[in-house]
């Protein structure tokens, strides 16, 4: 028996409108064309300090996404986040986004400056980009590894941080996310099974033997075939006082963004 899938009123309201109009999923087809059919007319323009930007008209509402934005994954996940906003915040008259309000890692006092408007867009735009029956089907019967994340990434058109996001939800083998920002925890989530306590470092420098601290200090990145690193327990975890350090098989895979200079530490046990 499947279990059932929670979805929040926004991944819920994503879901409907993909079901109302007749669709399983948008992977073949036009997000474009799609927002055309709910309404909203789609323009690429280089904005300033701005990824996208959505135009409340009296009759007719315009989605501006930035055309200088490098990833097709980027440009698709500011779309879908704009559709949220258009489909549910109509109150709203302009609104602009970037990487602030469209961050999955916000802390909470972000956050609460945000509101809870970003996060219903980002979840909407989550659940319409990768429909969450779909992503639990594609990685069920799959070993969790960082191949199985980028494998989701492409059969998705979506980012690596927002797949680990949705796995980390969705995925059968439980997981710890970990983001940094200039070498220094920001956010850290963790799956409701993930069985042991973290020490919160949020505003504090990543571990010294993390991968992450890897790129902060040396500028290492490791490459595809050597991105599941070994890590020990006590890098990230509390190490009880009766427990061994190499008794535990840890791995960090670190999702660097050298532009921003953050990184997103996955963090499983095997
Ligand atoms: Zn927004």
């Amino acid at each position: 028996m499947m279990s059932e899938i929670k979805y929040s009123k926004a991944s819920a309201c994503a879901r409907d409108v993909l079901e109302d109009n007749g669709f399983d999923n948008l992977l073949d087809f036009s997000l474009e064309l799609f927002a055309s059919g709910l309404g909203a007319t789609v323009i690429y323009k280089p904005l300033i300090n701005s990824d996208g930007r959505i135009i409340f008209g009296k009759k007719n509402t315009i989605i501006e996404v930035n055309s200088d934005i490098e990833f097709e994954q980027k440009k698709r996940q500011t779309l879908a986040h704009e559709l949220g906003h258009f489909v549910m915040h109509k109150n709203i008259d302009v609104h602009n986004d970037n990487d602030a309000t469209m961050s999955w890692f916000n802390n909470k006092e972000k956050q609460a400056k945000h509101g809870k408007i970003e996060c219903e867009a980002n979840q909407f735009a989550s659940e319409l980009l990768m429909p969450s029956k779909l992503f639990i089907e594609k990685q069920k019967d799959r070993t969790f590894s960082p191949d199985l994340l980028r494998e989701l990434a492409d059969y998705f058109k979506t980012s690596l941080t927002s797949i680990a996001f949705k796995y980390l939800e969705l995925g059968n083998h439980p997981i710890c996310l970990f983001h940094s920002f200039n070498g220094k925890v920001s956010y850290w989530k963790r799956h409701v099974d993930f069985p042991y306590f973290i020490v919160d470092r949020t505003k504090l420098p990543v571990p010294e033997d993390s991968v992450a601290m890897e790129f902060y200090k040396k500028n290492k990145i490791y490459s595809k075939e050597q991105s599941k690193q070994s890590i020990w327990k006590s890098t990230w975890f509390e190490l009880k006082d009766w427990e061994d350090d190499n008794d535990f098989n840890i791995y960090e895979y670190a999702i660097v963004t050298s532009s921003y200079n953050t990184v997103l530490s996955v963090v499983w046990e095997e």
